[in-house]
């Protein structure tokens, strides 16, 4: 037997319908690759989008093709994602800082029939474009006046394509369980694996992303999206933006501090959301020209573990309030946000920051657990660390063509490959990548940790915790440092700098300090490439422990 309530499928483009029928004054302004600032509303969204419908069909696309974006965030981009879906088709973000090698991987794995590019991305789509099996066009995001001299065999104009229809179309309906989009991880090791959302899985990460202690968006917020929508699908922000109203921002591809506070003032930026190292250039570039942010309230940071330091100047020097959220690409993205509970907002703010720097708690949507390397749920206590496993409707229930083969637990939980504590309060930290753990003498030490508080240090840019093989202990951790520019600093000073800090056996058996740190296309820092570059660095300790 059934209930009786209208059975209205959770479709993607219905939430831009909403956003054209009741905001549909609201701005998206963006820089361009062009150089310019560009504004429309949702009405204009919604109108180019349809005609972006049309002439998809026009060029043979339909339902169920898979139809890639190669793109800053821009009104484009947006207009990309809701002009494909709008005809059953499947948007496909492709992560520019990939490999050209990797990229052609992932374009044929997903057979994209075309692909949207920035023109910033035509150079790379020319050198592969003889690779790609099944991709009959390109489509270039610009105007005609902008259109690149190409090599490119069936480029399209994308300007030329919306002038060229009337707009007069009907989003194609589709079930609720059709595939919308896709993204690949990064892949540290192996190929990328892809990952399927569905239109109700995507409306529902939709709901879930604005509710009040997730990011809470509202139609009187001008937010501003710099995490790449090319990035685990900016946080769902091109879809939680017109399901509130809100007013959209894009950098476009300028992401550097100057171009950042520009947009942020402004256009009055209330929320933000984007990566650690955006914000570490934002708040050098304000510290350097002595500049406040009068109106920005929230700004949501994930993707890597913020660092404390961070967190208290936004919130003591800026006043602007922190949300640390942790996420993956399998999860739409977001898994968990350290917004407060009864009780906290009365708390010191040392003890405030020692949530704030925690990834945060389970919204409703995400089930949560950690267990130990055969399967046992591990207890909240705060201090037992084991693997994150997660469960939910906007959660992968498998990698595109099986790639991994099952990849859940026998009650349906995916093991994310983190490592984390959950607190009886149920906030989760990560303690580390399941592969980056350090096991020494049988335990584990958290790598993110000490990191964490190694950037505390006046001198100290970035650091990195490594484990190098250890003859006594069968793993030590090495501390891999890049100095702030002319800070001089020695290991011991570092050193003395950890103690009190973290346990004593957790301290490094060494200090390397390097130009730079090696980075993934997705901003981590790349363990795999340190552990290689260091495999013959020799611990001080591990001649003693030897003899
Ligand atoms: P991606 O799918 O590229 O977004 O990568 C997801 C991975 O990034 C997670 O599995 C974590 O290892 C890492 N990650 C994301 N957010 C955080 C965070 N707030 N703190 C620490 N690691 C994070």
């Amino acid at each position: 037997m059934f209930g009786q309530m209208q059975d209205v499928p959770l479709l993607m483009n219905r939430i831009l319908d909403h956003a054209m029928i009741n905001h549909g004054e609201r701005e998206i302004v963006s820089r361009l690759v062009e150089g310019n600032i560009h504004r429309e509303t949702y009405a204009d969204a919604h109108l180019r989008a349809r005609k972006l419908s049309q002439s998809l069909q026009g060029l043979g696309m339909g339902q169920g093709d898979v139809i890639a974006t190669l793109a800053w965030n821009t009104h484009r981009h947006i207009e990309a994602w809701y002009g494909i879906t709008g005809i059953g088709g499947v948007y496909h973000t492709l992560n520019p800082r990939l490999f050209p090698e990797q990229l052609v991987y992932i374009i044929n794995h997903a057979e994209d029939k075309m692909i949207f590019t920035d023109l910033t991305f035509v150079p790379i789509l020319e050198a592969i474009q003889d690779q790609l099996t099944h991709v009959k066009g390109i489509i270039i995001m610009t105007d005609a006046a902008h259109m690149p001299d190409t090599s490119l065999t069936h480029a399209y104009c994308y300007e030329d394509l919306i002038d060229g229809q009337n707009g007069d179309f009907n989003w194609v309906e589709v079930d609720e369980r059709a595939p919308c989009g896709m993204c690949y991880t990064s892949g540290t090791t192996g190929n990328p694996k892809g990952v399927c959302y569905t239109h109700r899985s995507n409306v529902l990460h939709t709901l879930v992303g604005n509710s009040a202690d997730v990011m809470g968006l509202k139609s009187t917020d001008s937010i501003m999206p710099v995490v790449p929508m090319f990035h685990a699908n900016a946080w769902g922000l091109a879809l939680s933006a017109p399901a509130a109203g809100s007013k959209i921002v894009n950098p476009g591809p300028n992401m550097d501090g100057e171009s950042i506070y520009q947009l942020l003032t402004e256009e009055a930026v209330t929320f933000t959301a984007a990566v650690p190292t955006v914000w570490l250039m934002l708040l050098q570039h304000m510290e350097a020209n002595d500049l406040k942010l009068p109106v920005l309230k929230d700004v949501t940071i994930g993707g890597s573990a913020v660092p404390r330091i961070m967190l208290e100047k936004f919130e003591r020097d800026y006043e602007v309030s922190v949300k640390h959220a942790w996420g993956m690409t399998e999860l739409s993205p977001l898994g968990t946000i350290a917004s407060f509970k009864s009780g906290m907002e009365d708390m010191t703010f040392d003890e405030q920051m020692d949530i704030k720097v925690k990834q945060g708690r389970a919204p409703y949507g995400v089930e949560m657990k950690i267990t130990d390397d055969d399967g046992n749920e591990l207890p909240r206590d705060g201090v037992a660390f084991g693997h994150l496993m997660v469960r939910g409707p906007f959660i992968v229930g498998e990698y595109i063509k099986g790639d991994g083969g099952n990849i859940l637990d026998e009650n349906g939980f995916f093991d994310t490959g983190d490592v984390a504590t959950i607190d009886p309060l149920g906030f989760m930290q990560i303690t580390d990548r399941a592969k980056d753990v350090i096991k020494s003498g049988g335990e584990w030490i958290s790598s993110i940790e000490i990191e964490n508080v190694a950037v505390a240090h006046e001198s100290v840019m970035e650091a990195a915790v490594i484990g190098l093989a250890h003859p006594k202990w069968d793993e030590r951790p090495l501390l891999i440092i890049v100095k702030n520019e002319g800070a001089d600093v020695s290991k011991e000073e570092i050193l003395s700098f950890l103690e009190g800090k973290i346990a004593k056996w957790w301290m490094p058996d060494d200090v390397a300090f390097v130009d730079e740190i090696p980075h993934t296309a997705t901003g981590k820092i790349q363990k795999l490439t340190l552990r290689s570059q260091f495999a013959d660095y020799k611990l001080p300790t591990a001649d003693s422990a030897a003899e």
